[in-house]
């Protein structure tokens, strides 16, 4: 991503000052995306995702000297249940607070569903479903006793729509929009909201280096895997940026998105509206 676009409010109040987020998945991608628009808006803000140490340190730094916001780490991995508790825990110790929780982190298996390998059914289901279970349980109390919060799962176009080849990921989306209606209704009279992001395909370094893998063995220019084959579906052919992404989570995250509760709501260039 080019941290330089994103520039740090700075002078007058920021829409998020003075809360506390936990973006899971916020090493790289649209989580650290997301990460930095809420830092910029006056979070603090939870880092959690794999990567080597020295890179994350990194991150972790150049987030705080870039948006003058308070950042810390934490490595817990969202298949185990006790490293997310943990995870939680370092969130109300280091700043005393949870305002916003971001369900970001996840993963994507491609085969056919009488080869999908039960290892990796159980690790998407895992990490792009169960993870979100275990945060929101872990985090309602916190919110409840400070009188509000805020609920983001990252799902995708595949929570509304299905492609062959990517059950795990399709069932986990779609379940987690399930989760997210259900978690919207529980807590509707508490000042606290749940909602789903659905993104098409967005700019990544992963799907980046997507493009020029499928250049190379499909033998077609960049331009042409972009728009008939990544980008097939979605009738705008542009990706979208994690900064858009960022900024429309900010938004749910503001006092200005208090009566948007239970929504799926799509970045997707019109993938859905076919
Ligand atoms: P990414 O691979 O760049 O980032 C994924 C993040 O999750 C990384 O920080 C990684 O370290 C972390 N992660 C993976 N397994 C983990 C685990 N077990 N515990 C903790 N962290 C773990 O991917 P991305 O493209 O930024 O995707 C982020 C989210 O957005 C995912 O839920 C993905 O399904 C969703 N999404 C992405 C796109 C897209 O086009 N990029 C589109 C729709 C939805």
């Amino acid at each position: 991503m080019n941290i330089a676009l994103i520039q740090p409010a700075t002078g007058t109040a920021r829409v998020l000052d003075g809360k506390v987020a936990v973006i899971t998945g916020s090493t790289s991608g649209i989580g650290l995306g997301i990460a930095h628009s809420f830092a910029s808006a006056g979070a603090s803000v939870v880092i959690n995702g794999f990567g080597k140490p020295e890179e994350i340190n990194d991150t972790v730094e150049g987030l705080q000297r870039e948006t003058g916001s308070k950042a810390v780490y934490s490595a817990a991995d969202m298949t185990k249940p006790d490293e997310i508790a943990a995870m939680v825990t370092l969130a109300l110790e280091t700043f005393g607070r949870l305002d916003i929780l971001v369900n970001n982190a996840g993963i994507q298996h491609v085969s056919p569903i009488d080869q999908f390998p039960v290892e990796k059914w159980d690790a998407v289901l895992a990490i792009n479903l169960s993870s979100a279970f275990h945060t929101i349980r872990l985090a309602l109390p916190a919110m409840r006793r400070q009188g509000g919060g805020r609920i983001i799962n990252i799902a995708s176009a595949h929570a509304l729509v299905a492609s062959p080849f990517k059950a795990a990921y399709v069932a986990a989306k779609h379940g987690i929009v399930g989760l997210t209606k259900v978690v919207a209704l529980e807590t509707a009279e508490q000042n606290i909201t749940c909602n789903a992001i659905c993104p098409g395909y967005v700019s990544t370094p992963l799907v980046e280096a997507q493009i020029d893998d499928q250049a190379r063995s499909h033998g077609i220019p960049r331009e042409q895997v972009i728009r008939d084959v990544l980008l097939a579906q979605q009738p705008n052919k542009r990706f979208a940026t994690v900064e858009e992404i960022g900024a429309f989570a900010t938004f749910l995250a503001s006092d200005a998105a208090a009566s948007i509760t239970g929504a799926a709501l799509p970045i997707d260039g019109g993938w859905t509206a076919h």
